[in-house]
């Protein structure tokens, strides 16, 4: 158990195996392949210049997939969480489904972005999915450009792309004291390296949940090997 005492600020950083035991499967599980192309292939910005159609077809094949899916008790562990202590919890997630806030969570920090929403690739702007299932041929464009040439793309930090709120991520992890990680296997930056960031900037504990030690396991001061969502739920005790 991690007692969380009153002045307390907690970080909180969850990967794809939080939501594993709602039925989206993790990078591993899927074994970084989709319809034989690696991930990688189809989660670039050279892969969206290259074929946008296909990157189109995989977010929305992924989000015919998780539309369905429902939070754990770890997820919803974490909206009660955040209901006792405000803003002394900071809410970090990789991933990109909606489960912290289908779960409640009223203030999640995505990092790597939103699976439901799109975004204009030259103003930006973000705009609702209602394209978001079609498999298309050609990909919705923006109304920012009349000649039709501006293509809504998946509002999704890509690999070899910034992750969003880092600022924010930043000034959280310098005033926490207690950092916890669940569910990621520790190998994709920066996110990897925030509980040793929380270590040096304020001396935080950090603790790691997941059925198998993580790669970067040397930062945790405790493994709390198992399920998310069997452990998660009464292993924080606030008061
Ligand atoms: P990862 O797939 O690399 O690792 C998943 C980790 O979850 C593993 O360490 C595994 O041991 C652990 N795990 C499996 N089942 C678990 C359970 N029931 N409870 C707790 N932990 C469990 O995931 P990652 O480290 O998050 O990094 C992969 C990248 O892929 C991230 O950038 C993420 O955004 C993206 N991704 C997101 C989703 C999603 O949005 N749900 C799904 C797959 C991948």
């Amino acid at each position: 158990m991690i007692r969380v005492g009153e002045t307390d600020r907690v970080f909180v950083l969850t990967g794809a195996g939080i939501s594993a035991e709602s039925g989206i499967p993790t990078f591993r599980d899927s074994n970084g392949l989709w319809c034989g192309h690696s991930i990688e292939d189809v989660a670039t910005p050279e892969a969206w210049r290259r074929n946008p159609a296909l990157v189109w077809e995989f977010y929305a094949m992924r989000r015919k997939d998780a539309a369905p899916c429902q939070p754990n008790p770890a997820h919803k562990a974490l909206a009660e969480l955040e209901a006792k202590m405000g803003d002394r919890l900071t809410l970090c997630t990789q991933n990109v489904d909606d489960l912290h806030e289908k779960a409640g969570s009223k203030s999640v920090l995505h990092m790597h972005g939103w699976l439901f929403r799109s975004r204009c690739e030259r103003c930006e702007k973000p705009q609702p999915d209602a394209n978001a299932y079609a498999s298309l041929d050609a990909v919705p464009r923006c109304p920012c450009d009349a000649k039709g040439k501006a293509m809504l793309r998946p509002d999704i930090v890509w690999f070899g792309e910034m992750p969003f709120f880092l600022d924010a991520i930043q000034d959280a992890l310098q005033r926490t004291n207690i950092f916890v990680c669940v569910g990621s296997s520790g190998v994709v930056e920066p996110a990897a390296s925030f509980a040793r960031m929380a270590r040096s900037f304020n001396r935080a504990k950090t603790y790691y949940v997941g059925p198998e030690k993580p790669a970067n396991d040397f930062m945790f001061d405790e493994c709390f090997t198992g399920k998310a969502g069997e452990l998660l739920p009464g292993l924080l005790q606030s008061h």
